[in-house]
């Protein structure tokens, strides 16, 4: 019996290694022209979890340097490039009908990107011509069709299974660990071919805030403060400490509203999701909207005078004290 048992066994890993074969996902990557975003190398990882083969659609208008970076990555099978001055800004609006088309020629089971600005533009459009159902900001894959996501602000987990042919998903970086650029040698074949120009939308130019910090979503330590601080002024209390911390500076969004920082510094269901090895809260009182947005940090502290404040919940390290005082003295003895 025990024989038989193990033949079964074998016979469903053979299927299922069969079923994973026949699996191919398109990662988007995102990059802009000549580094591969850390997001792109978290889709990596999901795609791999999927199984089957992988390959990256790189879009951009002088974007080889990307395609050449992301095909040493173990893993890939192909590269897809298309350079175009459509893609300049990398609009969704000129991104979605090049996905399509790359879609309707190479028929994939999963279409994946990270659940960034950039992805949560791109994939509603992509599922919505091709009439599917997508899954955003996915932490966990449990097979092909079946994946795990938060609900209710974090504050409930979600298995879900998708039964449309195509599965359409962002995932959440930092849920998935960055795929190595660097292992494999996959081919670079170009997307299919196309007037992706937008009469919708046309990219005029931007604006890119330069920081010498490390940036938010991929920082490895983070300084926030909230609505406790008072003013922008007092945000320099908190760049001193990230000075002495090598840490990205963040915020809750009523620091945000009120002017003190800029809005890519939120944190939070509305904001970015951040899950750095040390979060340091300053004066935030731990609204479950921003919980959604840094719980998963590994070392939390807390700074704050209310001793009932909820963010206390959730902190490894709670210091129920004057901000004005605490951060000062913190910074001055490291
Ligand atoms: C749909 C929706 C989405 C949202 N999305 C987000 C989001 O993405 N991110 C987010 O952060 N919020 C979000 N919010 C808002 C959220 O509900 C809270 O309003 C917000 O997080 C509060 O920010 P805060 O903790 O800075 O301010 P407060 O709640 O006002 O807390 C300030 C804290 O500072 C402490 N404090 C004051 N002075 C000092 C001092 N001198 N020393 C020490 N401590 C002091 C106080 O005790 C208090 O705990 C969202 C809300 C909604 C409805």
């Amino acid at each position: 019996m025990f024989a038989t048992y193990c033949r079964t066994l074998k016979t469903n890993v053979n299927f299922v290694s069969i079923l994973q074969r026949l699996e191919s996902t398109l990662v988007i990557a995102e990059h802009n022209n000549e580094a591969v975003s850390p997001i792109t190398q978290n889709a990596l990882t999901a795609a791999k979890k999927i199984g089957g083969d992988i390959t990256v659609l790189v879009a951009g208008t002088k974007c080889g340097p990307v395609s050449e970076k992301i095909s040493k990555a173990k893993d890939v099978a192909r590269v897809l490039v298309a350079e175009s001055d459509a893609f300049k800004g990398f609009t969704p609006e000129s991104l979605a009908p090049l996905i399509i088309a790359t879609q309707k020629q190479h028929n994939f089971s999963h279409i994946v990107a990270g659940a960034s600005a950039f992805g949560k533009a791109l994939l509603p459009r992509v599922a919505a011509s091709l009439d599917i159902s997508p899954a955003s900001d996915i932490i966990g894959i449990t097979s092909a069709d079946t994946f795990v996501r938060t609900i209710y602000a974090g504050n409930a987990i979600q298995t879900l299974k998708i039964k449309d042919a195509i599965k359409i998903i962002s995932i959440r970086g930092t849920s998935f660990e960055p795929a190595a650029l660097e292992g494999g040698s996959a081919k670079i074949e170009q997307a299919p071919a196309g007037d992706y120009k937008s009469t919708l939308i046309e990219f005029v130019s931007q604006e890119l805030a330069k920081s010498d910090r490390p940036e938010l979503t991929s920082a490895k330590a983070i300084v926030s403060g909230g609505r406790g601080l008072k003013s922008a002024d007092n945000f320099k209390l908190l760049y001193d400490l990230a000075d002495k911390l090598n840490a990205a500076v963040g915020a809750s969004r009523a620091a945000v509203d009120a002017g003190y920082v800029a809005n890519d510094l939120q944190i939070g269901q509305t904001g970015k999701i951040v899950a750095p090895n040390l979060y340091i809260a300053v004066g935030i009182s731990g609204a479950i909207q921003h919980l959604a947005g840094m719980k998963d940090s590994k070392t939390i502290v807390a700074i704050n005078k209310d001793p009932d404040a909820p963010i206390f919940q959730v902190a490894d390290y709670g210091l129920v004290q004057d901000l004005f005082k605490a951060v000062p003295e913190l910074t001055g003895k490291l």
